[in-house]
């Protein structure tokens, strides 16, 4: 199968939701379930049957069967944190490609076999490596993926294949089920530039319904002086009841609230029957919505626009059907947003204008696309600070909000007399001390001239493209002596080989399941992969090796104990437990993961300590 035939779809992996689109005629448009569903819930369950659900059927188990099911796994995307289903351990992006793996079988649905690629949205403020997570939970499902989108990107541009000729300021406000993300997008003969974006990607729907879920549980414990919270199922049936209420309540002003069995309790039923306004529900989740308003406040700021220049305000994610939100977005900007975006498809509609624009079938559109850099990025360097020469400060080199694809160049000296190497770490943040950034590799340069009369320059070039994929060269110009690391592999190393085993773990759950509901057609195949071997196998560090590191490491933090205050105590003894879980760990690279995490903190610690 030749590129040209192969399909290319959008899809909105959404926390709450999700939904895939492709472009019919000139125009995105969902692809539905076989039931007729445009979207469905981001829930897996593994049923007793040891079969693999997807979506509303894995949703209505959620409270009879809250641990087969996993809700809101984005949530968790680029950690190691495993997610359990009926017992068994899963990395979050396994159960992601569970979700895009249900999503793909609407795919072949619609066009028959072959290989198809997927345009995967993610919030703007995802990291590196949960964008890296994204991608490789969509290559699990069985898509090809080479690009991922930010989600106000895609639902701007969901908006604005209509809307070319117009040139404006659009403020894209997404408030979904787990995450909030705004942007500033500036149209401009047929330029679509997101020029600032803020958000938070642990607010959303969901910290809504919990919320209520409090607020239930309290009126149940002062009538029957019984936690519910402490009883999984009651816990269950609460969220999910809480849920229905918030949405009742976007549009009706007060609603009664009737459950005749929450629990049991000594043999009798505990239940709860009450009422909740509007303004109750409120009341609960003001000081969130506030928060959300503040971000607006700072996107605006950061795109360098005034709030009058805002001409149009386009609502995304189902949480946007609150009342209050449409409220405090209009008497905040002084006018009342666009509802003709439907909000729940926005983002995957968009996503598929994006798989349209790069399969060529809206070629002619005249779009253009670009994006922001949503945190800052750069490198750390000796320098000068409140007058005292330090070590360690972030040098940005590509600020936030700057538009990318970017290449920037800046220019650094080496700092010592006769330096023939140099080290570029490559950081990602806002703090001006690079150890509170996250970082993202180092290299060397080596072979400098040695110079003992003068400085030698150096140029550090940072080249960043649309899929979040960090290109840093490093160059020395006296002699074009060069080295250049691209962040993809440095954080992926032993991805591949975690990727296989993701793979076969995946495919022996499916194949087990009960033989009448395989899809023979859509199951995996490993030959569908280009995978190369690990070749620096015989390099990496034994098991044995690194439980010696930790053993070290546990010396190194009892040697700093005694010197501490209360909250390094509560630092080290959070990095004691972390290593004893190491220490329980198989897999090398995800023990090695933690004693790389564990020495960069401990060092600060150390360094704390000293001063
Ligand atoms: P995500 O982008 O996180 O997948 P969605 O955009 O699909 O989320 O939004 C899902 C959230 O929207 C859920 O928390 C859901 O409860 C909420 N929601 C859906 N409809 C309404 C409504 N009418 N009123 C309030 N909240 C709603
Ligand atoms: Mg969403």
């Amino acid at each position: 199968m030749n590129n040209k035939a192969r399909p290319v779809v959008g899809i909105d992996l959404g926390t709450t939701n999700s939904a895939v689109a492709y472009i019919v005629n000139g125009k995105p448009k969902i692809i539905p379930s076989p039931q007729g569903q445009e979207i469905i819930p981001s829930v897996v369950l593994l049923d007793m049957q040891g079969k693999i659900l997807v979506g509303d059927a894995a949703k209505a188990s959620q409270v009879a069967m809250p641990d087969r099911v996993v809700a809101a796994v984005k949530r968790k995307m680029g950690s190691n944190e495993p997610v359990y289903m009926a017992e068994q351990a899963f990395s979050p992006q396994e159960i992601s490609a569970m979700i895009l793996r249900e999503l793909k079988s609407y795919v072949d649905n619609a066009f028959g076999e072959g290989e198809k690629e997927a345009i995967i949205t993610v919030p703007a403020y995802f990291t590196d490596e949960q964008r890296r997570a994204t991608k490789q939970a969509g290559e699990l499902a069985g898509f090809v993926v080479d690009r991922i989108v930010n989600e106000p990107t895609a639902a701007a541009l969901a908006f604005g294949l209509e809307q070319l000729e117009e040139d404006k300021h659009i403020l894209v406000y997404d408030l979904g089920g787990g995450t909030f993300d705004v942007s500033v997008v500036e149209m401009m003969s047929g330029i679509l530039e997101v020029k600032a974006s803020a958000g938070n990607n642990q607010l959303g729907g969901e910290d809504f319904d919990w919320l209520l879920v409090d607020w239930l549980a309290s009126k149940i414990k002062k009538s029957h002086g019984i936690d519910p919270l402490k009883d999984i199922r009651a816990k269950s049936l609460l969220k999910e009841q809480a849920e229905k209420i918030k949405i009742e309540l976007s549009s009706a002003e007060k609603t009664a609230i009737h459950l005749p069995l929450v629990m049991m309790k000594n043999n009798h039923p505990v239940g709860l029957s009450t009422e909740i306004t509007r303004q109750d529900f409120v009341g609960l989740i003001e000081g969130m919505l506030t928060e959300t308003v503040d971000c607006v406040r700072r996107a605006i700021a950061d795109a360098k626009v005034d709030v009058s220049e805002i001409q149009e305000i386009l609502l995304v994610g189902g949480s946007t059907r609150i009342p209050r939100v449409r409220e405090l977005l209009t008497a905040f900007l002084g006018k009342e947003p666009r509802c003709d975006v439907n909000p729940d498809e926005a983002v995957a509609l968009g996503a598929a204008v994006q798989a349209g624009l790069k399969s060529g079938e809206l070629a002619d559109s005249g779009l253009i696309i670009t994006d922001v850099a949503p945190f800052s990025l750069g490198t750390s360097i000796l320098g000068e600070r409140q007058g005292i020469a330090r070590n360690g400060l972030f040098s940005v080199i590509i600020p936030r909000n700057t538009t990318i694809p970017v290449t920037r160049t800046e220019r650094f000296y080496t700092a010592m007399p006769g330096q023939t190497t140099v080290q570029i770490d490559i950081y990602q943040g806002e703090h001006e001390l690079v150890k509170y950034n996250h970082s993202l590799g180092e290299f060397l340069l080596e072979d400098i001239p040695a110079n003992y009369k003068d400085v030698e320059p150096i140029d550090i070039t940072y080249r960043y493209n649309l899929n979040g994929i960090l290109e840093v060269t490093a160059k020395c110009v006296s002699n074009d002596r060069e080295a250049t690391l691209t962040v993809h592999d440095a954080l992926a190393r032993d991805s591949k080989q975690q990727f296989v085993q993701s793979l076969d773990k995946l495919q022996a759950l499916y194949e087990n399941a009960p033989k009448e509901e395989i899809d023979e057609e859509s199951e995996f195949d490993l030959s569908d992969f280009d995978i190369e071997d690990e070749e620096d196998e015989a390099g990496e560090a034994s098991i044995e090796d690194l439980r010696e590191e930790i053993g070290m490491l546990q010396g190194r933090l009892a040697a700093i104990m005694p010197d501490s205050n209360e909250l390094q105590r509560r630092k080290i003894d959070k990095l004691k437990r972390r290593l004893e879980e190491a220490k329980l760990l198989e897999n090398t690279a995800d023990i090695q993961e933690i004693i790389d995490e564990t020495t960069d903190l401990l060092i600060d610690l150390e360094m704390e300590d000293e001063e």
